[in-house]
C-alpha cells in the first residue's frame, strides 16, 4: 500500500471492536444513538438510517424529525423525539443528515453544540461545507465525516487554506483526499466509494478491503450512516467506528449479493447481523 500510515484493514483487527453486550450492560450503558434524518422529500433515508442503527450495537435508537410516524410504523423499538437534536434527552452520539433536506441546517447546528461525538453525512455535509471547518472548531467532542467523491469535493471548496481539487483529481487521490480533508476540518474522514478510505487528522488511513459494487445503489450511503453512529453511540471513538463501519457494511453488502442478483440498501441492513457473525467467528 502506498504512503506511510497507511492499513488495510484486517479480519483480525475487527471482532476486538465490536460492542459486544455483557451482564453489566443495560440499554443506556449499551449507548442511546440520536438518528436527525429525513424530510418530507426523503423520508425513506430516515428509515435507512435508522436500519442501520440498530445494527451498530447500541442499546437504544432515537430519531429525531419528520418522519417519526414511518420511523415508528417500521421500527417499534425506536424511540422518536420532537423538535432537533437540542431537546431530544440522552444520546451518546448523533447522526446528521441522511435526506435532511431543509432541516438539515438546524439539525447539524444542534447536534454539533452537544458535547457528544457527531457524525456528519449528505445534506449535513453540505450545509457543513457551506459553514466551512470554523463550524467545527469549538467541538469538544470528535466529529466524523462521511462524504462520497462530490460532498468530499464540496467539502474541500468549503475549506479555504488550499484550492479545491477537481472531482476526477479527486476519485484518482483517494488517500490524499481523505487525509487533506481529515486535517482541514480536524474530523474524521470515511471517504465513500468503490474503495471506502477512513483518515484521521495525523494522517493515519484505514483502507477498508470488504464491499461489492452492488453496494452502489440508493440509500447504501444512509444505512452505512446509522451503522457508524451507533458504534459512536456504543462507545468506539470515530477511527474505530468508522473503520468497523465500513468494514461491515461490505461484509452486509456481499452477503446481500451472494444471491446473485441486484441488492437493495434494505438487504444491506438485513445482512449487518451476519456480518457480525463473520466478523466475530
Ligand atoms: P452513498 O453515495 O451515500 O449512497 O453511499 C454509497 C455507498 O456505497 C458507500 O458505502 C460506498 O462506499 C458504496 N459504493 C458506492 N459505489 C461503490 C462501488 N462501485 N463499489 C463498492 N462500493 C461502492
Ligand atoms: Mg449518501
Amino acid at each position: 500500500l502506498p504512503g506511510a500510515g497507511v492499513t488495510a484493514l484486517q479480519h483480525d483487527d475487527l471482532a476486538g471492536m465490536l460492542p459486544v453486550p455483557t451482564v453489566e450492560s443495560d440499554k443506556y450503558r449499551r449507548g442511546v444513538v440520536g438518528v436527525a434524518a429525513g424530510s418530507a422529500r426523503y423520508p425513506g433515508a430516515a428509515l435507512l438510517a435508522v436500519a442501520g442503527a440498530l445494527r451498530g450495537g447500541a442499546g437504544a435508537v432515537r430519531y429525531v424529525g419528520t418522519a417519526a410516524e414511518e420511523v415508528v410504523r417500521r421500527f417499534p423499538e425506536v424511540l422518536v423525539t420532537e423538535g432537533g437534536p437540542a431537546g431530544a434527552g440522552r444520546v451518546q452520539a448523533w447522526v446528521v443528515g441522511p435526506g435532511g433536506g431543509d432541516g438539515a441546517a438546524r439539525a447539524l447546528e444542534e447536534a454539533l453544540a452537544s458535547p457528544v461525538p457527531v457524525l456528519v453525512d449528505a445534506d449535513g455535509l453540505t450545509e457543513l461545507a457551506r459553514l466551512g471547518p470554523a463550524a467545527l472548531a469549538g467541538r469538544t467532542a470528535p466529529t466524523l465525516l462521511t462524504p462520497h467523491t462530490g460532498e468530499a469535493a464540496r467539502l474541500l471548496a468549503g475549506a479555504t487554506a488550499q484550492a479545491p481539487p477537481a472531482a476526477d483529481e479527486l476519485a484518482a487521490a483517494r488517500l490524499a483526499s481523505a487525509r487533506r480533508l481529515a486535517a482541514e476540518y480536524r474530523a474524521t474522514v470515511l471517504l465513500k466509494g468503490s474503495t471506502t478510505v477512513v483518515a484521521e487528522p495525523t494522517g493515519e488511513v484505514r483502507v477498508n478491503p470488504t464491499g461489492t459494487s452492488w453496494l452502489a445503489t440508493a440509500g447504501s450511503g444512509d444505512v452505512l450512516a446509522g451503522l457508524a453512529g451507533s458504534l459512536l453511540a456504543a462507545g468506539l471513538g470515530t477511527l474505530d467506528a468508522a473503520s468497523a463501519a465500513a468494514y461491515l457494511h461490505g461484509l452486509g453488502g456481499r452477503e446481500a449479493a451472494a444471491g446473485g442478483g441486484p441488492v437493495t440498501a434494505l438487504d444491506v441492513a438485513a445482512r449487518l447481523g451476519s456480518a457480525w457473525r463473520v466478523v466475530r467467528g
